[in-house]
């Protein structure tokens, strides 16, 4: 396969419509983008000089270790958020929030966004993914899913939608601390795709190789927290379609 030039990366970037001086979050499976020039690098250094120097660039960052304390600065990210978030939150001028559910960004508003309060359940209300939408941000998914778009959950919340399964982390004293998330397999907020494209909210197209989808985060949590908020199990699978994860969501009601 080609590899693609970071000018081209660029250029790709600015025609989905991703904005200079911007705030940008970003899901991505660079499996699916690669071969890039300069590799995982190359892609971030492509992001950051499509947001430009007044840009903020942000990615995911939370543990997947949820039998340890958190520390920002040693603590790894949930193996499925990819080799670019895991590298970009070691990077130099690269803040990350100081709890488990993480952030990571880069930028002029990169303090404002992961130094927030601690709220749960993650992604609610004044969380560093909610700062985002608030500071005018915009989401990409880059050869991933919307089951990987976090700034759901945050419509979810919103929307009201009242499933809760059981989740725990470590606390700085080492004691167990449980709490109540609304997350279930995540399949179904594919479901988006289809809303966002009947309001003319989504723009595709090619970012590298992988397949790209831009989106406000205002839009999404607009658009989506109306649709949980009118069919609050809207993102939650049937009784009968045997999905585990689902029907813990439902088994909390
Ligand atoms: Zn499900």
């Amino acid at each position: 396969m080609e590899t693609i030039s970071k000018e081209t990366l660029v250029g790709q970037l600015r025609d989905l419509g991703v904005r200079a001086g911007g705030v940008l979050l970003v899901h991505m499976s660079f499996r699916e983008v690669r071969p890039v020039e300069g590799g995982p690098e190359g892609l971030i250094a492509a992001l950051g000089e499509a947001l430009g120097p007044e840009g903020t660039l942000a990615m995911p960052s939370a543990t997947g270790d949820d039998e340890t304390v958190f520390d920002p600065a040693t603590t790894g990210n949930r193996d499925d958020l990819g080799i670019v978030a895991d590298l970009f939150w070691r990077m130099p001028g690269v803040v990350r929030s100081p709890h488990f559910d993480a952030v990571s960004a880069r930028g002029p508003k990169a303090e404002w966004i992961t130094g927030g309060p601690f709220v749960l359940p993650p992604a609610a209300p004044e969380s560093a993914i909610d700062r985002i939408r608030q500071a005018g941000g915009q989401v990409l998914l880059l050869g991933v899913g919307h089951h990987a778009n976090t700034m759901l959950h945050l419509a979810e919340l919103v929307g009201g939608a009242p499933y809760r399964s059981d989740f725990h982390y470590i606390d700085d004293a080492g004691r167990e601390v449980h709490y109540g998330e609304n997350d279930s397999c995540c399949e179904k907020f594919e479901l988006a795709d289809g809303w966002l494209r009947a309001e003319g909210a989504l723009r595709a197209g090619r970012v590298g190789h992988a397949e790209a989808r831009l989106m406000e985060a205002e839009d999404l949590v607009r658009i989506a927290a109306a649709k949980v908020k009118a069919d609050p199990l809207i993102f939650l699978h049937g009784a009968d379609e045997d999905c585990e994860e689902c029907d813990e969501a439902r088994e909390s009601l």
